[in-house]
């Protein structure tokens, strides 16, 4: 059984500061709420608390996929709360190629994250699924209650699995142990400090990048697919907010969807044009129709979140519109593009 025996001891400045841990600190949403904490004002609703730190890993401190890596990392900051966001992710493309590494790192990563939590009595963990964890057959608008009616779109198979699975955790954490673990179901995210890496990136940091260069070398412009497919997209810095109100706010085990509302999809089309507008690009356009789909649509219902931050007193949250987000990623990536080492 594994047991917390040599760990080191609490410092003793640690016990009157509380410590949030995030996973994945260095990734697209952990950049985004590290923007927030180092913007808000302390005390703020969507700020840090006074008596809290912040501690934002990245995969070159820790390799979360091995437990006793995982165990020295915990010992060394000793979190109260922990917000879980390492994972191998990754673009429909990544998924398709590489089904067993998107499977096995993140039920690692997981499986590390949420044992040591609990060894650690860590008060609360807030996990990250994701909308490709809901079956791909099933009554539209997903909500929560139905994550496991039936299989995942073959498209992700390893990654949605091995997603899935932290809901089951979650639960089997709590009802064993009365661990307060729970997790939210974010849809398509983007925003500064995304992954543009032509091979991974999801859709629109891949065509803010494709967009770029046809503009640069004066090539067409290609869209893969047939641009039909329609998705509900969530800027990074809105994600972080809601992160920080369930942070705060949230006290179940199921999860909770973090998403625009249910009528506010965007076809691919409709994405290549805005990128196409924001970036001032007047060449060719090309859909090429060999490559995948994946998914036609997934629409999520935000009812829940609405509720809830109503019955909270934080009231009903404003995105930002999709239009002006993505001018911020837009310029983002052409103010980062010689110097990111994920571009
Ligand atoms: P991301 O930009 O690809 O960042 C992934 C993060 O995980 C990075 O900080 C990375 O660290 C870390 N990481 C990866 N492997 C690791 C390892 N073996 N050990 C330690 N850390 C490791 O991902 P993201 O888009 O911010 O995603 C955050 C969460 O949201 C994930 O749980 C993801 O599944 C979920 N999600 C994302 C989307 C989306 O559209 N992006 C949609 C739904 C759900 P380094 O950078 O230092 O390697
Ligand atoms: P998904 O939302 O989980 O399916 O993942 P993505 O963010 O990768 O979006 C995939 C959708 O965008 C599919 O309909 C693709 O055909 C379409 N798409 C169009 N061009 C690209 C591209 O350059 N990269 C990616 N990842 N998807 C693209």
């Amino acid at each position: 059984m594994s047991t917390i025996g040599d760990l080191p001891p609490t410092p003793v400045s640690a016990t009157s500061i509380s410590v949030v841990l995030v996973t994945g600190g260095s990734g697209l949403v952990g950049s985004a709420l590290k923007y927030l904490i180092d913007n808000e004002p302390i005390d703020s609703p969507y700020g840090r608390r006074k008596d809290e730190e912040w501690v934002f890993l990245s995969s070159s401190e820790c390799d979360l996929r091995d437990i006793q890596q995982t165990r020295e990392v915990f010992g060394k900051y000793r979190p109260r709360e922990v917000i879980h966001l390492a994972a191998k992710v990754g673009g429909l493309f990544a998924n398709m190629s590489s089904q067993h590494t998107f499977l096995r790192d993140n039920l690692l990563m997981n499986d590390s994250i949420l044992q040591v939590s609990h060894e650690m009595k860590v008060r609360k963990v807030v996990s990250c699924l994701s909308t490709c964890v809901f079956p791909d057959k099933v009554e539209y608008p997903l909500t929560e209650e139905k994550i496991h009616l039936g299989p995942p779109h073959s498209s992700n198979f390893g990654y949605s699995h091995a997603k899935r699975l932290i809901d089951i955790q979650n639960h089997a954490y709590h009802d064993q142990f009365g661990d307060l673990f729970t997790s939210i179901i974010p849809t398509n995210v983007f925003g500064p400090g995304d992954n543009y890496n032509l091979e991974s990136a999801h859709v629109i940091p891949g065509l803010i990048h494709k967009c770029y260069l046809a503009k640069k070398n004066n090539t067409p412009f290609t869209v893969f697919g047939s641009g039909e497919p329609l998705r509900q997209f969530i800027y990074s810095r809105d994600l972080a907010k809601l992160f920080i109100w369930v942070l705060r706010e949230y006290k179940e085990i199921d999860p909770v969807i973090l998403s625009v509302a249910e009528d506010d999809e965007v076809s691919i089309k409709d994405v290549a044009d805005a990128i196409i507008e924001a970036m001032h690009f007047k060449g060719p356009v090309e859909y090429d129709t060999s490559k995948a789909d994946g998914q036609f649509r997934k629409p999520a219902s935000n009812a829940k979140l609405t509720r809830l931050m109503t019955e909270s007193g934080a009231g009903e949250y404003e995105f930002t519109p999709f239009k002006l987000a993505l001018k911020v990623s837009v310029d983002w990536f052409l103010d980062h593009y010689d110097t990111d080492a994920r571009i």
